[in-house]
């Protein structure tokens, strides 16, 4: 099982709709929290299915030489925290569109997916269901054509039908 690593992008992209369990930094709920509305957000980290965790001293430690090393200084303080907090897991899959992220992620062999490519590809996969009769349609509705009830978008994506 991966665990999946959102940075402040795949936030952005609202792809926490799409997984079950998503883990992140302080730092980047803090990015978000600046940049859009933070209601879907505050509802995944209160039913715990965003989880924020700190990363280890050590991870922190590692992404930073390394980024010397190479000489990459484009990576924000949350970008390294990503990193590290992807590092601390066995078997990460980090959500992220930054290149220079994506960089640091290759050298420590840490698998990643860009959130663009994915939300592009995905994002016309929604149903509508009524919140009221629970009545499923597959064209953007407003209102349930059987009960007047408000109909809400809902991804169809699971985890299991990523590529
Ligand atoms: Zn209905």
């Amino acid at each position: 099982m991966d665990e999946v690593i959102f940075d402040t992008g795949a936030f952005i992209a609202g792809l926490e709709n799409f997984f079950s369990l998503v883990f992140t930094t302080q730092l980047v709920i803090e990015e978000i929290k600046d940049i859009r509305s933070s209601t879907n957000l505050e509802l995944g980290l209160s039913a715990n299915k965003i989880v924020i965790l700190t990363p280890s001293k050590e991870g922190v430690a590692k992404i930073q030489d390394t980024c010397k090393r190479i000489g990459e200084f484009s990576l924000s303080d949350a970008d390294i925290s990503i990193a590290a907090l992807a590092l601390d897991f066995n078997n990460s899959l980090v959500f992220t569109d930054d290149y220079s992220l994506q960089n640091i992620l290759k050298i420590f062999k840490i698998r990643f997916n860009p959130v663009r490519m994915f939300g592009i590809k995905d994002a016309r996969r929604f149903e509508y269901v009524c919140n009221s009769c629970k009545k499923r349609f597959s064209e953007p509705i407003k209102r349930c054509k059987v009960c007047g009830g408000h109909v809400r978008k809902k991804p169809l994506l699971t985890v299991s039908d990523r590529p």
